[in-house]
């Protein structure tokens, strides 16, 4: 049978929880439905999280937010990609940007054309076909084109933001939207005798709070979804062997690069990510390899500007909670689940959750079909980040390190192993249902890593070889003189978005 909802309890204040707000109460602004958020400013958030992926910017534009008053109010720099460094081995470096490599033709996929040059000793890297990566290589920026005149001018672009303030943003947008907070830490959660669903919130104040629907945006712990419905949790700790992590913040030393850096290391791997009035900096590591300790030294030797606040370390469990809509509970952010932060996709994943949230609320009822399906939907979301995040470190040829002959030797999931054998053997790029990362992504990896096959689709042999070799050499040429004539990423954000260098 199903249940009507008048009622939307979110319990959490982080990222998660303030998405979550907004986008459900502008969702039910013409619908008499009550939505409260429960946060708890003792327990504070997870301050983490401030590289995104091109999907946020869909996200806040439903919202009716543009780009430059999201920028400016978070502080935020842009992403066209991020550069991995010696992950392939010591001293090579790729960037994976958020666009397009060349030019199909003749419904043959550009790279088939690339495969069968390089077959024939051409060196050129598939990156000089990319424009994403050629702006990003020259921190250079500007707002794509809405109407391109061929595929070459297509690329997609992200943020780096201050969490904080972006969490920020979405509770003004919420409370705009008639959504209540309550200040207060949640002390115990009571079921229903009934059917053992969440039936109230105590609040350390003393007060009891009630919904017909509950989102949990609790964090690591998920508090309703585990700590009351015991929903259990998948590990997937043999895959994705980093567990633990380091971050701080310094103040800036050079104008904001356009691009997130992930540098591997000894037993995992370290990030930046700039934003306009300083930089965030972490270790992600496994705990098996490195201490402490010695993270946080290697962190702390890479970063050149001087230090805010005092390192803040985290541990986590990666994997996702079996059943993300359990009973009257949806779990969305960190209770739902959490890879790593490789590839910035935490955030993209409670987009996602929000998405099918709203779609599943149609009317203001839900039954058993609306469950499952979400739980269907959300599993292949998080194993499709996760096997494009295996990839990273299956393919690596770091010799000679535990962890990364450990990853390099590890069995991987079913669907990874079959999609990394069809592009070795036949050179295709599938793309599975509610993956989202597109095959232009998966081919990023591939060659930054040199994992290629020994083929390319024989159609590319209906066209002469001269031919081929000169429209590549056009496309190239084309790219890099759109490239030089954009301007640099400071330019863009000093006149757009009122950043003025603090260094
Ligand atoms: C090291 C690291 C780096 C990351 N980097 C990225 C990245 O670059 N990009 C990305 O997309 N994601 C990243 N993530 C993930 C990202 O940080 C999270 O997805 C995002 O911040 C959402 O967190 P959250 O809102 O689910 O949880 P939290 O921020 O932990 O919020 C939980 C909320 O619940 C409240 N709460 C908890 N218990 C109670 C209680 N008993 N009573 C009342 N309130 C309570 C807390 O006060 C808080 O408001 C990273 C994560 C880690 C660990």
């Amino acid at each position: 049978m199903n249940k009507q909802i008048a009622s939307i309890v979110i319990v959490g204040g982080g990222t998660a929880g303030w998405m979550t707000a907004a986008a459900v109460s502008k969702h039910f602004q013409s619908k008499n439905i009550s939505v409260k958020l429960i946060e708890s400013s003792q327990l504070g958030t997870i301050g983490v999280g401030e590289a995104t992926i091109p999907t946020l910017r869909r996200f806040y534009a439903k919202l009716g937010l543009s780009d430059i008053e999201v920028i400016r109010a978070t502080n935020a720099t842009c992403k066209l990609g991020i550069e991995f460094k010696d992950w392939h081995s010591q001293g090579r470096s790729f960037i994976h940007p958020f666009g397009l490599y060349g030019q199909n033709a003749n419904n043959i996929a550009f790279h088939h054309y690339w495969l069968k040059l390089r077959q024939q000793g051409d060196p050129t890297d598939i990156a000089d076909y990319s424009l994403g990566v050629n702006l990003a290589k020259q921190n250079k920026f500007c707002l794509p084109s809405p109407k391109p005149s061929s595929s070459l001018e297509i690329f997609d672009w992200a943020l780096h933001f201050d969490a904080t303030a972006f969490a920020n943003l979405m509770r003004n947008f919420s409370l705009a939207n008639k959504v209540e907070v309550i200040d207060n830490k949640i002390t115990q959660v009571d079921l229903n005798n009934n059917d053992g669903s969440i039936g109230s919130l105590q609040l350390e104040n003393g007060e009891t709070v009630s919904a017909d629907l509950y989102i949990d945006c609790s964090g690591f712990k998920g508090l309703l979804i585990e700590g009351a419905l015991q929903t259990g949790f998948e590990d997937w700790s043999e895959w994705l062997v980093c567990d633990r992590a380091v971050a701080i913040q310094s103040k800036s030393t050079c104008l904001p690069i356009v691009r997130t850096i992930s540098q591997a290391k000894t037993a995992g791997w370290q990030w930046k990510i700039p934003l306009q009035h300083r930089q965030g900096n972490g270790h992600v590591y496994c705990s098996q390899y490195l201490s402490e300790d010695e993270a946080t030294q290697s962190l702390l030797m890479d970063i050149e500007g001087e230090l805010i606040g005092e390192p803040r370390h985290f541990s986590f469990v990666p994997g996702r909670r079996k059943q993300a809509w359990n009973k009257n509970c949806i779990a969305v952010g960190l209770a739902a689940g959490f890879l790593e932060p490789l590839e910035s996709t935490s955030i993209a994943l409670i987009e996602t959750a929000i998405d099918k949230i709203i779609l599943s609320f149609g009317s203001l009822s839900y039954g058993q079909k609306e469950i499952n399906r979400f739980n269907e939907v959300t599993q292949l979301e998080y194993e499709r980040v996760r096997d494009f995040i295996i990839l990273h470190y299956k393919a690596n040829q770091r010799h000679g390190f535990p962890l990364w002959d450990y990853c390099r030797q590890m069995p991987v999931p079913d669907k990874l192993e079959n999609k990394m054998r069809l592009f070795k053997n036949k050179g295709i790029l599938e793309r599975y249902p509610w993956e989202i990362f597109g095959a232009d992504s998966w081919l990023a990896i591939y060659t930054g890593f040199n994992y290629l096959p020994d083929v390319y689709d024989m159609n590319v042999n209906h066209t002469n070889e001269k031919t081929i070799k000169k429209n590549l050499d056009d496309v190239r040429n084309a790219i890099s003189r759109m490239a030089d004539s954009v301007p640099d990423h400071a330019e863009f954000l000093k006149k757009f978005c009122g950043y003025s260098p603090n260094f």
